[in-house]
């Protein structure tokens, strides 16, 4: 069975890549979700084991630091820390399936030096949408919903560094561009692996 391939993903917090995300891995087969381990709160809602391991700071520098990393990388964002779980994602990938992280940028550029995965950012129209949603969403206090406002001009300046860009303007237009990328760059790895002889009937 083929290898899946990493699919990363990045946006300034409140965009909408959780929602998009649902979406997109509601509609097509063959994706897998990698749990991160973090040490932040959880939300509302949210689910241990679903959206995240939530862990404590202790537990969460233990894993870290074994021989070799338990993380295949890992950042500190808003104050909390984050890590992908290195187990996790090769036994998904080893199954033939393609693996998404919502990851910041710290993390991507971590992936990039080991791995080569596809990098999508997904960006808000603009700074005052972004902070209308994070608003609405209400999950954050003021002190939370301002560091996470002052880290979204610098999120955006690394949006260049990656190879897809998609506005997160309509939300079904977002689920359709990114739809169209995991398309697109799932034809494009099968054409490596396929015989390109063509049969003359
Ligand atoms: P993120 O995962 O990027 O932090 P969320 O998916 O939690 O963001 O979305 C933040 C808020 O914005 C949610 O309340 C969500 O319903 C809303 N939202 C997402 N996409 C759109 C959109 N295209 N237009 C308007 N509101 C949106
Ligand atoms: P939130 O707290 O809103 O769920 O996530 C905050 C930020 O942390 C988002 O940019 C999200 O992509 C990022 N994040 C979530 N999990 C990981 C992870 O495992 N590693 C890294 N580097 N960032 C993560």
């Amino acid at each position: 069975m083929a290898e899946g391939f990493l699919l990363v993903v990045s946006a300034p917090s409140g965009c909408g890549k959780t929602t998009i995300l649902k979406q997109v891995m509601a509609t097509i087969s063959g994706l897998a979700f990698s749990v991160s381990h973090t040490t932040r709160q959880a939300r509302l809602g949210e689910r241990h084991g679903r959206d995240y391991h939530f862990i404590s700071k202790e537990e969460f520098i233990a894993l870290r630091d074994q021989e070799p990393s338990g993380f295949l990388e890992w950042a500190e964002v808003h104050g909390n820390f984050y890590g992908t779980s290195r187990q996790e994602v090769d036994a998904l990938l080893a199954a033939g399936r393609d693996v998404v992280l919502d990851i910041d940028i710290q993390g991507a550029e971590q992936v990039k030096r080991t791995a080569d995965p596809v990098t999508i950012f997904i960006s808000p129209p603009t700074l005052a949408e972004l902070e209308r949603r994070l608003r609405g969403r209400g999950t954050e206090n003021e002190e939370d919903l301002a560091v996470r406002l002052a880290n979204a001009e610098q999120e955006m300046a690394a949006a260049d560094s990656y190879r897809y860009l998609i506005i997160n303007d309509e939300l079904e237009q977002a689920v359709r561009d990114l739809q169209a990328v995991i398309a697109a760059e799932r034809r494009r790895r099968n054409k490596a692996q396929v015989n390109r002889t063509v049969p003359r009937d």
